[in-house]
């Protein structure tokens, strides 16, 4: 029997992750997952709704900065693994309100690792180390951007300086730090994983690949920043679901792991990518035409799709500090965990692609309210 802390889990990586072990992995097994979730403005209660029904899965509401909460949690369960996804995770919004992201990303972390020490340390050594409970771990969900920006060749080893560029990479570095100081201060079992960026169900459509799917599916243009030249290394999530519970099981102690697909593609590609592609979908399968918002129908009767075109991209002012290239190397967590990206990029925009199509009543639920607001303050109405 095995009890998890998931933090985060209403959002996008922290669902998919749950779902991965509830469903998938350990659909046979005892274990237990709690969840600890803000219910923020990116997550949402209705993406985990069969997962918490799960007798196996308990929902607590909360903030990983509630020190009685946390601390409670730990009292009243044997908590075994700590994953740490709970995070104020969105670039722009930390330009715009860099003391938030601080207080969630770094405070929280160095709380839930306090909490973690109170209740797995239980005495010293011989030489004033604290000693553990065996079998416990706590694992800190980061991301490649805490390596900083990259030329037109090199990748991102595990051993590359720090080097954040916005307020939420510097946030996660220095939650990476606090995590790694543990270690070495105290012999804290952890573990990170520092992953490239994600796409897949679930995605929240502030990010780039929803944010294009569902404004072509509103009738609405495509903003990309500056000239659209900025690399990105893309992961299909549920490989990185995969990544974190290889590392949490098998890792070892007090190492960082690099997850990543080698899958580099410039932004301005995966726009024209999602456009072409879902223009191919509704041409080979009409049915598809009737979540466009706009209606207009051809010579045929047809609802017409030739205006789902490049001609919808709209150039707008760069990100403040845009990083140019992130690029992974993933050697380490291949060779020593057999860990492989499972899912090729071609066939998972695909996938992404229909399951946005697909669900669109959970993409109004998440974007009402809120998201809303934020998006017309960022772009108007565009
Ligand atoms: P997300 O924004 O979709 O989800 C974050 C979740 O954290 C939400 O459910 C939110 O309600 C919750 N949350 C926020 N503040 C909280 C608080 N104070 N207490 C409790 N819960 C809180 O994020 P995501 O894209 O799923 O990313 C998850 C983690 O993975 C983050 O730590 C992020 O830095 C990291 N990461 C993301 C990517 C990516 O491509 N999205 C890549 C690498 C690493």
């Amino acid at each position: 029997m095995k009890t998890y802390l998931v933090t985060g889990a209403a959002g996008f990586i922290g669902a998919n992750y749950i779902k991965y072990l509830l469903e998938k992995k350990y659909q046979n097994d005892d274990i237990k997952v709690i969840v600890l979730d803000l219910l923020t403005y990116a997550g949402n209660l209705g993406t985990i709704k069969n997962d918490i029904d799960d007798k196996r899965c308990v929902f607590v509401r909360g903030d990983i900065r509630d020190r009685d909460l946390v601390n409670g949690l730990f009292a009243d369960n044997d908590i075994d693994y700590v994953v740490n996804f709970a995070a104020e995770s969105h670039v722009d919004r930390s330009i715009e309100d860099p003391q938030l992201f601080l207080s969630v990303n770094i405070l929280g972390t160095q709380n839930l690792l306090d909490a973690a020490r109170k209740a797995w340390v239980t005495g010293k050594d011989e030489t004033g180390y604290p000693t553990w409970k065996a079998g416990k771990r706590y694992h800190q969900v980061s991301t490649d951007e805490v390596y900083g920006s990259l030329g037109d060749t090199g990748y991102f080893m595990e051993t590359t300086p720090l080097c954040p560029h916005s307020p939420y990479s510097a946030s996660k570095a220095s939650a990476d730090m606090f995590v790694l100081a543990y270690h070495d201060t105290y012999h804290m079992p952890v573990s990170i994983t520092r992953c490239s960026n994600n796409y897949g169900p679930y995605h929240f459509p502030e990010k780039l690949i929803p944010l294009i799917i569902n404004n072509i599916l509103e009738g609405k243009k495509l903003p990309v920043y500056g000239k659209g030249e900025n690399v990105r290394d893309w992961l299909y999530v549920e490989d990185h679901c995969k990544a974190i519970d290889l590392v949490v099981r098998e890792g070892r102690v007090g190492e960082v792991y690099n997850v990543g697909g080698h899958n580099e593609m410039k932004n301005i590609d995966i726009v024209k990518l999602v456009i072409k592609t879902i223009r191919e979908l509704m041409d080979n399968d009409k049915n598809l035409r009737r979540v466009l918002k706009k209606q207009e129908l051809d010579a045929n009767g047809e609802i017409r799709t030739d205006w789902i075109n490049e001609e919808l991209i709209t150039y707008v002012a760069d990100r403040l500090g845009h990083d140019q290239r992130y690029g992974i190397d993933p050697t380490k967590i291949k060779n020593e965990l057999g860990w492989y990206p499972e899912t090729m990029f071609a066939d998972g925009i695909v996938k992404t692609i229909e399951w946005n199509l697909a669900n669109q009543e959970w993409i109004a639920e998440v974007t009402s309210g809120d998201y809303q607001k934020y998006y017309e303050e960022m772009y108007g109405n565009r």
